[in-house]
């Protein structure tokens, strides 16, 4: 555990020195669980969502994008159910003054008897060692099955008190599992109340006829409302998707994990929109492909797991997370929802427009389904910076601090450094920057030795350093050192381009899908 905080805190710390993240308004001291990003953040976060946008708008010619506003007319959040259903369950410690999700308290709790479970497999693979059979320890072990059934017992009673709105029944369970404030051990709690989750504004300039408001808390809502505007102007044949990238917002109860959970926030969500009947093949085949575009990233297969709800949200009849492990444990990074036609046909009732579709080959209307994949570019962003920063033992018995963000994702691609600020290496290394700028972000460092300038660029990131020495005035060669094997290479200027290009191409990494 201890482990896991120190590596949280490096990522935090890291993140502000290398100027990826700042704490929102830090002059004033901040404001909580708002960030802003810094000159190499913004890139790595532009880099994320073009990664995305090509994987789902530009490879599938059925999905098209939009960018809808964050400010839409309110009657459409009381047709999604937000306005009555976008709570979340918080309780008040009397004592610390601290406050809660009651839900998360109680998933905290599960979560260490789980992590129990995991401490005697890997005692039992220890000590059984080839012949360990994972599956059948966890279906036979007695103390193994003891620990989940109790996990089942209190997950499905807190979701269905939840279900029946039984906040009484889940502040019961609080208490009957002793559950005490992490901060403080106080068990001194208040009643569960609800709480909604949207921030709410006013549109107009006097008080009187001032409408009231929401900024957006999902994205999705702005592609619904568009459905049929896009399909019809886009002539698209079902099954097509909409995708869209934008800012949300929610005021989020608890929000101490840095970025995980932000009060603004970007979203990355596509609805792809299926004949009814065939949303449960849409639904497998979406979270294949999702997987499949966090793998080729390389960040480490076992780093995903999938968690299939039990307890399902109004609108869905099926709905998964893909989880990844963050520095504090697996938690969901995406979402991907059989939403069936709850969106479309709620937007029908409050709006009195159709928005079904003429299906030629069937020759009748209907409305769709939608299957959603939903994930939060913030929370990707802190999986690829938390998972790439590493501390590395070398050769000589000191250590460094490495970066290793996938080239495709890294701010910059290379650095271009003269070995001395003399004798016209500045002027060559310039020139090779001026060419390569046209397809590459790269950098210009002449200051300080080589070796601290190469250690500078492995921290922030930069997947090439090109160094620029005397022989390169004389043969027009320069060493391209690669930021994860340290090796240094001698090649022709004229070689760099190509072989940058075959690091970053987008195609090499989609490829990998
Ligand atoms: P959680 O259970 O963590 O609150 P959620 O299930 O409410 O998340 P969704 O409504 O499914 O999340 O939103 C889709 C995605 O948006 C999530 O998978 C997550 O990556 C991202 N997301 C949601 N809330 C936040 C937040 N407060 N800050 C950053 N990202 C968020």
């Amino acid at each position: 555990m201890a482990n896991q905080e120190d590596q949280f805190k490096k990522v935090l710390s890291h993140a502000k020195e290398y100027g990826y993240v700042f704490q929102s308004s830090e002059i004033y001291d901040g404001l909580s669980a708002v960030y802003d990003y810094a000159q190499n953040g913004v890139e790595l976060k532009k880099n994320i969502r073009d990664y995305w946008w090509k994987a789902m708008v530009q490879m599938h010619e059925n999905i098209v994008g939009i960018d809808a506003s964050i400010l839409m007319h309110p009657t459409t959040w009381k047709a999604s159910g937000h306005v009555d259903a976008f709570n979340d369950p918080l309780i008040d410690n009397k004592d610390s003054k601290k406050r809660y999700r009651a839900d998360v308290l109680i998933e905290d709790y599960c979560a260490k008897i789980e992590a129990k479970i995991n401490k005697e497999v890997d005692k039992a693979a220890k000590r059984f060692g080839e012949a360990f059979n994972k599956e059948e320890f966890l279906a036979t072990n007695g103390r193994v099955v003891g620990y989940q059934e109790k996990i089942n017992t209190i997950l499905s009673r807190m979701g269905a008190s939840l279900e029946k709105e039984d906040l009484p029944d889940v502040k019961a369970l609080i208490e009957e599992l002793e559950i005490a404030d992490p901060l403080t051990g106080s068990r001194n709690w208040t009643e569960v109340k609800q709480f909604n989750l949207m921030f709410g504004t006013k549109l107009g300039a006097s008080a009187e006829t001032a409408m009231d408001l929401y900024l957006r808390p999902e994205t999705a809502q702005g592609i619904f409302v568009n459905f049929l505007n896009v399909q019809k102007t886009g002539r698209m044949k079902i099954p097509f998707g909409i995708a869209q990238t934008g800012k949300a917002f929610r005021n989020e109860i608890v929000a101490r994990q840095f970025i995980f959970r932000m009060r603004e926030f970007e979203q990355m969500e596509m609805q792809f929109f299926v004949k009814p009947g065939t949303q449960k093949e849409w639904y497998d085949q979406w979270k294949a492909t999702r997987l499949k575009w966090h793998l080729s990233l390389g960040m480490g297969a076992e780093n995903y797991r999938f968690h299939d709800h039990d307890k399902l949200a109004h609108y869905a009849d099926a709905a998964a997370d893909i989880e990844f492990k963050f520095p504090f444990g697996f938690k969901e990074l995406e979402g991907i929802h059989s939403r069936t036609d709850f969106d479309l046909k709620a937007h029908e009732e409050f709006s009195g427009k159709k928005l079904q579709y003429f299906d030629h080959e069937d020759n009748k209307s209907y409305t769709p389904y939608v299957v959603e994949t939903s994930i939060g570019l913030d929370r990707m962003f802190l999986a690829v910076f938390s998972n790439s920063l590493q501390e590395e033992a070398i050769e000589n018995g000191t250590s460094r601090t490495v970066l290793k963000l996938p080239a495709i994702l890294a701010p910059y691609k290379a650095a271009i450094l003269p070995l001395v600020k003399k004798d016209g290496l500045p002027e060559v290394a310039r020139k090779i920057m001026d060419d390569l700028k046209w397809d590459f972000n790269v950098f210009y460092d002449e200051k300080d030795a080589v070796g601290k300038r190469y250690r500078r660029q492995d921290a922030a990131g930069t997947p090439f350093c090109i160094t620029v020495d005397h022989q390169t005035l004389e043969d027009k060669s320069v060493t391209i050192r690669h930021r994860d094997t340290m090796e240094q290479k001698r090649v022709k200027i004229t070689e760099l381009k190509e072989l940058i290009h075959a690091e970053v191409a987008v195609k090499n990494w989609l490829q990998r899908m």
